[in-house]
């Protein structure tokens, strides 16, 4: 599932070569993903220009010239892709795009997705958008904003950093790192963390999320050219590698269910605290 690493890569690219071009028309072929009607959706988009795509946590916003959104969610996973021209577009999708110069770009969810318009004052509004909190690619994920996410709280620390309210853009898989690049147990309270924990985890949020950036987001993910990341299995040091040595002190590496989502994590190296 993308995360932010793959998510900011992929408004990157959109932004790259979207950004100027004006919208001819916008063909829904899954109208439950949208929230308004078809024909709405066509009326308040078609001749609009695109002004600047950005992501908001996990959901990448295209912002156009007439005050309107186009917000979109990858679900449980979605190629979004790129054609420069009519004869490369994929036929197999459930939105297609199309600039005025004949590129545009095709949306195939996996499962399910929200393609969303949305206007200036409507991003305020919408539950799904208006609460999403800043991402740690962000200036505004400082220490101080993070760290005050848990005073006087006794949480979970996984639930917080899956909670897109509190910290957006991390997902299940690249938590796993995270928790054992700080040496935290997945059931870890707040309640009972010393300081320098929290400087450990916020240092290992930003380390992780970087180190996925840096080789082009994840390995099973296409961007927006087609093309696969380089943050592949053998990157991860303990995500996904149940009963394979711990890479730092080769106990077992164990995997648990919590609150619904699975956690791999090193027995001895993540003691609860
Ligand atoms: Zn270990």
């Amino acid at each position: 599932m993308a995360e932010l690493p793959e998510i900011a890569k992929i408004s990157g690219q959109m932004n790259q070569v979207l950004a100027g071009k004006k919208i001819q028309k916008v063909a829904i072929y899954q109208p439950k993903s949208i929230n308004v009607k078809e024909g709405e959706f066509f009326c308040r988009t078609a001749d609009a220009t695109v002004v600047q795509v950005t992501n908001r946590g996990k959901w990448i916003v295209a912002h156009l010239s007439n005050g309107e959104n186009i917000l979109l969610s990858f679900g449980l996973g979605a190629d979004v892709l790129y054609f420069p021209t009519e004869q490369e577009r994929k036929s197999q999708s459930h939105i297609q795009v199309f600039m005025e110069d004949g590129s545009g770009f095709t949306v195939r969810y996996w499962w399910f997705g929200w393609f969303f318009l949305l206007s200036d004052a409507g991003l305020f509004k919408d539950p799904h958008i208006r609460d999403i909190a800043p991402d740690p690619f962000q200036k505004e994920f400082t220490y101080e904003y993070f760290r005050n996410l848990f005073w006087g709280k006794k949480i979970r620390i996984k639930t917080v950093l899956l909670d897109q309210s509190k910290v957006s853009g991390i997902g299940n898989m690249y938590i796993q790192d995270i928790l054992f690049r700080s040496g935290l147990h997945p059931d870890q309270n707040s309640s009972t963390m010393e300081e320098e924990d929290f400087k450990i985890l916020y240092q290992s949020i930003k380390e992780q999320l970087e180190k996925s950036r840096e080789k082009g987001g994840c390995a099973f993910e296409m961007d927006f050219f087609g093309e696969k990341g380089g943050f592949g299995l053998d990157d991860f040091y303990i995500g996904y590698k149940e009963g394979e040595p711990c890479p730092r002190c080769g106990t077992l590496i164990q995997k648990i269910r919590l609150g619904g989502t699975a956690s791999y994590f090193c027995p001895n190296c993540q003691k609860k605290k």
